[in-house]
């Protein structure tokens, strides 16, 4: 077994895979630097490009001796620019610059839009916002088909880039064409999570829950406002949430994100959800081969929330150092959850158990692994609902989430806290208790002369039912 894999954390790193992280060797690096969940971004590459990284991955599972996560993002209906002659182009503040529809690359003077809704809506005096709001155009005319705008905020632009037009309602679909055949496309594969992007009401989670049909978890990214308006329904329909405060911080002032953030956090961490923190966490470093201070304290701040996982994008996908990014990223996550004033954090900030036995036992489970000074708690489960109400309560101890089921192991690595390990099939539930401990032992979560607090629904195999606690000595 690989001692070295066994995280010193409890939060979650997810990185995004693109041109930067194609190659095997960087992929195995990424798993030892300290990647939980590996996030296939399909707004960008091949179904190839994604099969080949999502193979990767497994062969990864293999080689280390562990479960990862692997998360497809769907594009959405997000409003993208076409490609430009040269890849990228820089506008200057004042030039004019031409949107149309058009199927020809774009230069300095103008760029293909493919979005005729996008022109059905738009008005003069309205911006367009680029590049995650980085570039800003305003519109100066417009007609069927093109839009003509100066440019109020220049900068790079390149293929594909982004485009929020923040005054105006775009009639979209949750679901365009694209996302179906590539939900299809993932799903066959075996991804573990799906996530969707630009949601705006609950019946839009419905709708992809109803398509995913179980085969993965749901996880709702919020960047729009209407979506934070329903907040506490899309939470409740979805599997895990995304703070995805790229498009967020484009469709809404930018000082309106952090207390958004929270609210969220906060929201997820009552339902007992799993909730991601996403975008420009680590920014520079697409760049730099270190953050800048208030980077590292954006992450430690994610982390003292109490957030299940932060998120890298660029910095992975296509920046010049992201195993530097991958490893500060842990870094700062052990080191914040090494503070006292962390823990002082979390016992503050726990959430009151529903009165239900699992949320009973999870609770009972932390309060003895605490008193006890046990090595860890230990949470059979098989749809992984044990685990995730043992995270809730945020335990001083790891969890491991013990389970024969594949595919549980491999969701249950976005989950905060929880450390996925997989089981054998399991006969009796003494049997299961000497394998815990055994493979406790073996991946360094537990030392002989220890304790362990096991809990699991009896008879084994009842979903929903959990309803033992053992204390058990480590031999
Ligand atoms: P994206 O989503 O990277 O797919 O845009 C995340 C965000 O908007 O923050
Ligand atoms: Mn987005």
């Amino acid at each position: 077994m690989f001692r070295a894999m066994r995280r010193n954390r409890s939060a979650k790193i997810i990185a995004t895979l693109g041109p930067a992280t194609t190659s095997e060797s960087v992929i195995a690096d990424l798993c030892e630097a300290g990647v939980d969940v590996f996030r296939l971004n399909f707004s960008h590459g091949t179904k190839k490009d994604h099969e080949r990284r999502y193979r990767a991955i497994r062969r990864m599972e293999r080689r280390f001796g562990r479960p990862f996560g692997i998360l497809m993002d769907l594009q959405g209906p997000k409003l993208r620019l076409g490609t430009f002659a040269d890849g990228r182009v820089r506008l200057h503040a004042g030039a004019p610059f031409r949107l149309h529809l058009e199927d020809r690359p774009g230069d300095e003077h103008n760029a293909p839009l493919p979005h005729p809704e996008i022109f059905a809506a738009l008005e003069p005096g309205m911006d367009l916002l680029l590049d995650d709001g980085k570039v800003r155009l305003r519109v100066t005319e417009c007609g069927a088909g093109y839009a003509q705008t100066s440019v109020i905020n220049g900068g790079v632009l390149s293929d594909h880039k982004g485009v929020n037009v923040p005054s105006a309602v775009v009639d979209v679909s949750p679901l365009t064409e694209k996302d179906r055949g590539d939900l299809q496309f993932g799903l066959e594969l075996g991804v573990d999570w799906v996530a969707l992007s630009f949601v705006q009401r609950p019946e839009d989670v419905a709708e992809a829950r109803k398509l995913v049909a179980g085969r993965a978890g749901v996880l709702a990214k919020l960047e729009k406002p209407s979506a934070i308006e329903r907040l506490t329904e899309i939470v409740d329909l979805s599997d895990a949430v995304m703070v995805a405060r790229g498009d967020l911080g484009v469709e809404l002032p930018p000082e309106d994100v952090p207390s958004i953030q929270k609210r969220i956090v906060h929201t997820c961490r009552q339902a007992g959800k799993p909730v991601v923190i996403a975008t420009q966490m680590l920014d520079s470093m697409v760049y730099a081969p270190t953050p800048t201070r208030a980077e590292a304290s954006d992450v430690a701040t994610a982390i003292y929330d109490g957030a299940d996982a932060v998120m890298l994008s660029a910095e992975t996908a296509v920046g010049e150092y992201p195993l530097e990014a991958v490893g500060i990223m842990n870094r700062i996550i052990e080191r914040v959850e090494f503070d006292p004033q962390y823990r002082i954090i979390m016992a503050g900030d726990r959430r009151r158990p529903e009165a239900t036995s699992e949320d009973a036992v999870s609770a009972a489970a932390r309060q003895v692994a605490e008193t006890l000074s046990a090595a860890a708690v230990g949470a059979f489960t098989w749809t992984g609902a044990t685990a995730l109400r043992a995270a809730r309560e945020r335990p001083h101890v790891p969890i491991l989430g013990l389970t024969p089921n594949k595919e549980t192991a491999r969701r249950l690595a976005l989950v905060w806290g929880v450390h996925p390990i997989r089981t054998q099939q399991p006969t009796t539930f003494g049997r299961m208790i000497r394998e815990s401990l055994r493979l406790a032992k073996e991946q360094g979560f537990a030392k002989v002369g220890q304790r362990m607090v096991l809990i699991a629904g009896v008879p084994l195999g009842t979903p929903g039912a959990t309803n033992i606690l053992r204390i058990a000595w480590v031999e």
